[in-house]
């Protein structure tokens, strides 16, 4: 039996399309005089975010550690929601790379803005720790794919311009953001100086991010990338993979927005589950008092249905290219069936 894999937008494969435009690419030593299909991925991502340049990496976490590296000073804090990639998935870097710390924030609503930012700003002071950076993430992963609107975004934008701070936005769906709210990616991203990109979640590659920036940025960037071992030679081979799921799978993630909605209607309210009411591609499951998630996943991959535990009470489920309508709704009904059972 296969399994319904819905465990992340991670676990697609590249089609068979893809796989060939990789083959086919054209190549060359991209550290050395750029390899001309990372070139051409880099204008096209630059110009789709309205920044001057982009920088392919191999890695969302090694982008935005970089980007955050090129913002920050050692001694200084980092400003951005507590549940962010970039707190609980990335390895203490900010501490570890970059010698700075997290001022996590905790927000009001379901994801911090503006307004929660600024509670948590110390007054100046000569011992007191002064931020360097704002981060926002958009669509917020751990917040159940939710997008930061670009209301939210503009204000952010404003807050940090207030104290004088850069934004850094960790974008790694903003290609879903963008589409299910119809605002264009080049107006979310001109609300932070530095935007992370990711092309092996609902793209479908299978490696990659790019940073886009404007202006000097990018080749102090440049060197960070190279610092932190992410400078690459014919690096083409996997920028043809982006380059492809950019061009023809970025649509797409409309209907897997719709999956995800048909998904949620099926499991709201099932044996006392509530679920968070999905704005893309990201269905988090609130489970009844009583209920704990790891049986309950257990108990869907013996049926043929891939979840995530995504804490001891919340189970996440993410639609992507690789699973069809009939089978999330399938998943839907699996998990469905799994909490009526007492
Ligand atoms: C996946 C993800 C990343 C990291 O990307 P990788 O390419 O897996 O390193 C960063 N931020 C968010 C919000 C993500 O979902």
């Amino acid at each position: 039996m296969t399994s319904i894999d819905l465990r992340s937008d991670t676990v697609t494969r590249p089609s068979p399309d893809m796989r060939r435009a990789m083959a086919d690419a054209e190549v060359g030593d991209d550290e050395r005089d750029g390899d001309p299909t990372t070139l051409r991925l880099e204008r096209r991502v630059a110009e789709l975010l309205g920044k001057e340049r982009a920088l392919f990496f191999p890695s969302g976490v090694m982008a935005n550690q970089a980007a955050v590296n090129l913002h920050t000073r050692p001694g200084t804090e980092v400003i951005l929601d507590q549940d962010a990639h970039i707190v609980h998935w990335e390895m203490a870097g900010v501490a570890a790379l970059s010698g700075a710390q997290i001022r996590p924030v905790a927000p009001s609503g379901i994801v911090a803005t503006a307004d929660d930012m600024r509670r948590y700003v110390r007054p100046r002071a000569r011992h007191m720790t002064s931020p360097s950076l704002v981060c926002v993430e958009n669509t917020h992963n751990g917040a159940g794919g939710k997008i930061v609107p670009l209301s939210e975004m503009r204000a952010i934008r404003a807050f940090a311009t207030e104290l004088g701070l850069p934004v850094h936005m960790d974008g790694a769906r903003l290609w879903n953001a963008s589409v299910a709210s119809g605002v264009p990616l080049h107006d979310f991203a001109a609300c932070a100086d530095t935007v992370m990109v990711a092309f092996s979640k609902g793209l479908g590659a299978p490696i990659g991010a790019a940073v886009a920036a404007s202006g000097p940025a990018v080749d102090a960037l440049w060197g960070i990338r190279k610092r932190f071992g992410g400078a690459m030679r014919q690096s083409g081979i996997i920028a043809a993979g982006a380059l492809y799921g950019l061009e023809h799978n970025r649509s797409q993630l409309a209907q897997d927005h719709a999956n995800a909605r048909a998904f949620a209607g099926i499991v709201e309210g099932a044996g006392g589950a509530t679920v968070v009411a999905p704005d893309t591609n990201i269905v988090m499951v609130d489970l009844p008092h009583g209920r704990q998630a790891a049986p309950l996943v257990q108990a869907c991959a013996a049926a043929g249905v891939l979840l995530s535990g995504w804490s001891a009470t919340r189970i996440r489920a993410v639609t992507h290219l690789d699973v069809t309508a009939d089978q999330v709704r399938a998943a839907a009904e699996v998990l469905a069936r799994e909490l009526a059972r007492a």
